[in-house]
């Protein structure tokens, strides 16, 4: 029925057709407005009404719209919905719309198209963390990857085997991945996998010839080969970026650093479910509190926090980079006034990264180009504090990239005003004095009352008429007006040569000049003349800026290497860590160790972390049994940790570390179910250990936390058994072995390469205390029963548990087979959540008074007397 659609709609459906999988918003004067399908899901997506505007096809067209000015919040929640948007704004005003013809419908088009990984507004990005878009790409039997954060120009490729997708996308924790329609499944589920949304792209985005010609056209060189050797597969990838990049932004290409090449061997390799379960960047709970990214950040600045998430996500396998990084650590913990300097100069930068790239995809303003000002200003002043040091290299090269920016600063100083507004849209940025012809319009807009006071005052000296005055109004504009007396002076030469009769009423003669006439369509014109040369000249602004924005990103990236290794060195005076000593050897002798995030939650709950050393440089096996509770998972993961910590080059959490180089972490640390995709705990952990004892090679630093747990205790054992026997024989790594199979510490006895060590616990009155203290040796028993109790378990389940117990026991030592009676032995306390300590019998006055009180009774100014009182009662 199209005769009945209004052009408006037919413009929209045209445009909707494009953008099928995206939720078109489309302008409308103060609105983008929705329609039909994207209409009810973005209103139950937003939580705003839904309501309805014409008929289509005979039914009512839903529709929904969000303001203009608050759309970025709604963009993000639509994003974070798994969503993509298409965003279609008015290319012409309705004015010229009209001129085309009455009926004419303002030209609209889509000028971007917002995706997960192609963000770059502020309100829509963490500062503080990467947000990456990547491609993998596959020619013949090669596969690699690549990825771009467009809101600081970032852009790597890597070749990576398949199964190494999974990890590196992990590390990356990409947000969004483009593949090549056609690509095989398996691919499509490592990546929901990996958390990030998924998007198809024709093969032909990824064709590696075409590509290499667009990306030498993108980077103006004839050959990729000035950025290094890329395989087809890794051009294809980057092909794959950038093409993706030319389609959300509808050619608005960000400004993007040339590629490059990572190598997969320069990194320690940690894969997916090792980084979850070491919390590195995140928290198992999802966020970023909890991880030990956050227990070691201190850096100062947005870049630097990035860096440093770089960083920890990939920490180095190469001696030379690590200790290079070391020494800038070192060199500042050795002096903390610099250390404390340079942060303090750190904290007057701004974003530079983003900024830039902002300019470069024109959503930026006058505020971002003040922010490289100020940035610049604030690098001067850091560049000098270091000049009076003598620096290690890794600072000195920051040093030399903090100058050489006077050019760029000077032009922006003498442009800009000290604080400019955040769009250009309503001009007022550039400073006065900058540009003459802006200054004249400023002046006539501002003072076009004190420009004609003038003019009159000198019209008055050239005719000698005191009376005569310019007045304004509607009809006429600007005129000046003499009273009748003096209209034949004015109506004859030389006065008539000057002034033109305008009007005569009945007292008063009216008049203009060549002169008036200019000045008063100047003072009309003076706003919009004055913002239009604003604009021109922000404009020219960004250009310049741009044209510097290789050297500005070296800027920002020596801020970063500057406020990262101050951070680090900040950061291990006040928690008293240490350099530990690398080197290529199979070393791993940690003293004093400690766990920097379990050490910061005992701290603010008051209590002490015990320190704990490590030996597994003559045998690299340490098979840990205790009870429950006791230590032993913070242990394995606490030299995890430190190794990580250790080369990305910062200090480490203990009084002394020797370390030699290791190359992949695997850890497989406590049991959570997979049900989402029907995995059970049992087979999530088997599938994890075969990737270990498939992958782990004889560098390899290898945490094991009571493997085999998911099943029954026969089973179980036997496997822990033969995986202890495999890391040790085949794998030949240095490994961690938590098991609460107190029976494998007879293996030491036939491994050459396994040492028994036990976290030590006190039994006292019937109830176990955990010391926390790592020791060699082997538990005597586990404890379970006890710390059962102490979870609150009733106490007649307690009691009833020690007799079975015994009973179990008795009849182990009989060899009566009553062992067999037990089927999955699982340890009791995983099971149990904590519950309050089951009342006992009164002891205690403290006890007796909380038993007397009435909570629903008390007000909030008597529960707290009612504390300190307690208080005194102890
Ligand atoms: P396990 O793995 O043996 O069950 P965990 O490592 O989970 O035990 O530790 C249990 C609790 O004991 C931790 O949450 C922490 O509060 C405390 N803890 C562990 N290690 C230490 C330590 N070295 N010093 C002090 N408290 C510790």
């Amino acid at each position: 029925m199209s005769d009945t659609i209004t052009p408006m709609m037919a413009q929209y459906l045209e445009l909707k057709d494009q953008y099928q999988d995206a939720i078109l918003f489309y302008r409308m004067g103060d609105f983008y407005e929705m329609f039909f399908d994207d209409a009810v899901q973005a209103a139950a997506a937003l939580d705003i009404a839904l309501t309805k505007r014409g008929k289509h096809d005979g039914a009512d067209i839903p529709m929904c719209g969000v303001p203009v000015h608050s759309a970025e919040s709604y963009l993000l929640t639509l994003i974070r919905k798994g969503f993509r948007v298409a965003v279609c704004e008015q290319m012409e005003s309705p004015a010229e719309a009209k001129k085309r013809g009455s009926k004419s419908v303002v030209k609209r088009d889509v000028v971007r198209l917002v995706t997960p990984g192609t963000l770059t507004e502020d309100s829509l990005l963490d500062a503080r963390r990467h947000n990456y878009l990547a491609a993998i790409a596959q020619v013949r039997d090669d596969t690699a990857m690549a990825w771009v954060d467009i809101s600081t120009g970032v852009l790597r490729v890597m070749t990576c085997p398949v199964v190494a997708l999974a990890p590196e996308l992990a590390r990356l924790a990409a947000k969004e991945v483009l593949i090549a329609d056609g690509t095989e499944d398996s691919f499509r589920s490592l990546i929901e996998d990996a958390g990030a949304s998924l998007t198809t792209l024709g093969r032909a985005a990824f064709d590696s010839t075409s590509g290499e010609k667009r990306l030498c056209d993108l980077f103006r060189v004839g050959s990729l080969d000035a950025f290094g050797a890329f395989t087809r597969a890794e051009v294809a990838a980057l092909a794959g970026v950038t093409e993706y990049l030319d389609i959300t932004q509808k050619g608005q290409l960000p400004l993007l650093r040339p590629p490059v090449q990572e190598n997969r061997a320069a990194s320690m390799q940690i894969d997916a479910a090792t980084r979850r379960s070491l919390e590195l960047t995140h928290a198992l709970s999802g966020g970023r509190a909890g991880s030990l990214l956050d227990a070691i950040d201190q850096t100062v600045t947005a870049a630097g926090a990035r860096l440093l998430e770089r960083r920890l996500s990939a920490p180095s396998r190469r001696l030379d980079v690590i200790t290079a990084r070391q020494d800038a650590v070192a060199a500042l913990v050795d002096d903390p006034a610099l250390t404390e300097d340079i942060r303090d100069h750190l904290r007057g930068t701004h974003d530079l990264d983003r900024a830039l790239s902002r300019l470069a995809l024109d959503r930026g303003g006058p505020r971002d180009m003040a922010a490289i000002r100020n940035t610049i200003e604030a690098a001067q002043r850091l560049e000098q504090t270091l000049n009076k040091a003598e620096l290690p290299n890794l600072l000195a090269e920051a040093q030399s990239g903090l100058t050489g920016h006077d050019a760029i600063h000077d032009l922006l100083d003498a442009a800009l005003v000290a604080d400019p507004p955040l769009l250009a849209r309503d001009g007022g940025f550039i400073a006065p004095g900058y540009d003459a012809n802006l200054d004249e319009a400023r002046k006539l807009r501002d003072e076009g009352r004190s420009v004609i006071a003038a003019m009159q005052a000198e019209f008055i000296a050239t005719t000698g008429i005191n009376a005569l005055k310019i007045k304004h109004n509607n009809v006429l504009g600007y005129f000046i007006e003499v009273t009748a007396t003096h209209a034949d002076r004015m109506m004859t030469p030389p006065l008539s040569d000057t002034f033109i009769h305008r009007q005569t009423t009945a007292n008063q003669v009216r008049f203009t000049t060549v002169a008036l006439n200019e000045i008063e369509s100047r003072i009309l014109n003076a706003g919009s003349e004055a913002l239009e040369i604003e604009k021109r000249l922000y404009a020219g602004l960004s250009d310049s800026i741009l044209a510097e924005q290789a050297h500005l990103g070296l800027l920002s990236r020596a801020l970063a290497e500057c406020d990262l290794a101050a951070g680090l060195a900040h950061l291990a005076r006040r928690e008293a860590w240490v350099r530990p000593d690398i080197d290529d050897s199979r070393a791993f002798t940690i003293e004093g160790g400690r766990h920097p995030v379990v050490e910061a939650a005992l701290m603010r709950a008051g209590q002490p972390f015990v320190a704990n050393g490590c030996d597994l440089t003559d045998t690299p096996i340490w098979l840990l049994t205790g009870p429950n509770m006791a230590g032993k998972s913070t242990f394995l993961r606490q030299n995890a940790l430190i190794a990580i910590l250790a080369q990305m080059g910062a200090f480490v959490p203990a009084t002394s570390a020797q370390i030699g180089i290791v190359s992949q972490i695997f850890s497989r640390v406590g049991a959570s179910d997979d049900l989402a995709r029907g995995r059970s705990t049992f087979m999530v952990e088997m599938v994890e250990t075969a990737a270990i004892l498939n992958q782990a090679d004889d560098r390899a630093l290898v945490i094991l936390d009571e493997i085999g747990r998911g099943t029954a205790t026969y089973d179980g054992l036997s496997i822990a058994w033969a995986t202890l026997e495999h890391l040790h024989d085949v794998n030949r790594c240095r490994a961690l072995f938590a098991t609460h199979y107190h029976e494998m510490s007879s293996l030491s006895a036939k491994l050459a390469g396994v040492d028994n060590a036990t976290v030590s616990v006190k039994e006292w009155d019937g109830d176990v205390i955990f010391l926390h203290e790592v020791k060699k040796g082997t538990a005597d028993r586990s404890y379970g029963v006890q710390v059962a109790r102490l979870a609150g378990l009733p106490p007649a389940v307690v009691a009833r548990a020690k007799v079975v117990l015994e009973a179990l026991e008795k009849g182990e030592r009989e060899g009566g087979g009553a062992r067999k009676a037990v089927i999955d032995d699982l340890p009791l306390f995983a099971a149990i959540p904590p519950a309050p300590t089951p009342a006992r019998p009164a002891t205690s006055q403290v006890e007796d008074r909380l038993r007397a009180i009435l909570p629903d009774e008390l007000t909030a100014r008597d529960a707290l007397a009612l504390i300190y009182d307690l208080k005194t009662m102890l």
